[in-house]
C-alpha cells in the first residue's frame, strides 16, 4: 500500500489523512444524496437553514479527521502487521458467523452509544460535549456527524478497538460501516423513508429509524439508542415516535407511542 522504508510516524500521517479524506467524501456524498432526495420528497423541509447546515458541514468535517485517525492506524496495521482479526479470505469465517458478526458490531456500537450518549445529557457534560449536535433544531440530513470533538471520540474508537476483539470479514465491515453511515444520515434528515409496514411491525418497533430519533431531538430526555430500542426500553427511555413524522408520513397515531 505504501513505499517500503517509509518512517512510521509518516506512513500513519498519510495512511490517515488518506482515510479521513474518504471519511469526508463519504459524509458529503451520502449527506448530499439525502438532502437531494429531501428536496424531492419534502420540498422546503430545509429552507432558511442555510447558516445551520454550513455549521453542521464544519463539525462534521473536523469529525471525520478524528474518525480517520484511528481508521487509518488500524488499517496500517491489518495491512503491514496483521495486528487485527479482521480477514479477506471469507472461508476463514463459517457462514453463519458472517451476519452473526455484522449483528455483533451493530449491537455494541448500539450500547457503548446508548450510554455514551445519557452520560452526555447529564447538564454539565452536555455544555461541553454534547451541545452542538443538538444546536441543529430540528436535525438534517447534514447533522449526521455535527458533533464536539469529545462527542466524536466516544463514536470513533468503538470499531477500530472491535476489530481487535471480534472476528469480521472486511466485506461484512463494509457492510456495518455502510448501515451506520446511512442510518446516521437518514435518522435526522427529518422524514421517514421506511415503509409504514416496516416501520409498525414487530421488528420495526425495536428499530430506530428518523420516527424514532427525531423524538430525540424534540424532547432531549429520552429515545437515546442508535439503531435497536432494547436498551432505551430496558431503561424505560423510549417515548415512542415523533408525532410530527408520524403525521407527516401518514402513519396511523396509535403507533406514535407503542
Ligand atoms: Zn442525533
Ligand atoms: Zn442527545
Amino acid at each position: 500500500m505504501l513505499p517500503p522504508g517509509l518512517p512510521v510516524p509518516l506512513a500513519l500521517l498519510i495512511v490517515s489523512l488518506a482515510v479521513t479524506i474518504i471519511v469526508a467524501l463519504r459524509y458529503v456524498l451520502t449527506s448530499g444524496l439525502f438532502a437531494l432526495a429531501t428536496a424531492r420528497m419534502r420540498p422546503g423541509l430545509y429552507a432558511g437553514r442555510g447558516k445551520q447546515i454550513a455549521r453542521e458541514i464544519r463539525w462534521s468535517l473536523l469529525s471525520a479527521a478524528i474518525y480517520g485517525a484511528p481508521a487509518g492506524i488500524v488499517l496500517w496495521g491489518w495491512r503491514h502487521h496483521d495486528w487485527t482479526l479482521i480477514t479477506a479470505d471469507w472461508a476463514a469465517l463459517s457462514a453463519w458467523y458472517h451476519p452473526l458478526s455484522v449483528l455483533i458490531y451493530l449491537a455494541v456500537q448500539d450500547t457503548c452509544f446508548y450510554w455514551s450518549h445519557r452520560w452526555m445529557h447529564q447538564p454539565k457534560w452536555f455544555r461541553l460535549a454534547h451541545a452542538v449536535h443538538h444546536d441543529s433544531r430540528p436535525p438534517t440530513a447534514w447533522t449526521a456527524m455535527s458533533f464536539h470533538p469529545i462527542e466524536a471520540v466516544t463514536g470513533a474508537i468503538v470499531v477500530p478497538v472491535l476489530v481487535f476483539l471480534v472476528p469480521i470479514h472486511v466485506a461484512m465491515l463494509g457492510l456495518v460501516l455502510t448501515i451506520a453511515t446511512v442510518m446516521g444520515v437518514t435518522n435526522h434528515m427529518g422524514w421517514e423513508m421506511f415503509p409504514r409496514w416496516l416501520v409498525h411491525s414487530p421488528l420495526g418497533n425495536w428499530l430506530i429509524t428518523a420516527s424514532h430519533h427525531e423524538r430525540h431531538h424534540e424532547e432531549y430526555k429520552c429515545n437515546f439508542g442508535l439503531y435497536f430500542r432494547v436498551w432505551d426500553r430496558l431503561c424505560g427511555t423510549d417515548k415512542g415516535l415523533s408525532r410530527r413524522i408520524v403525521a407527516e408520513a401518514g402513519h396511523s397515531r396509535e403507533a406514535i407511542v407503542s
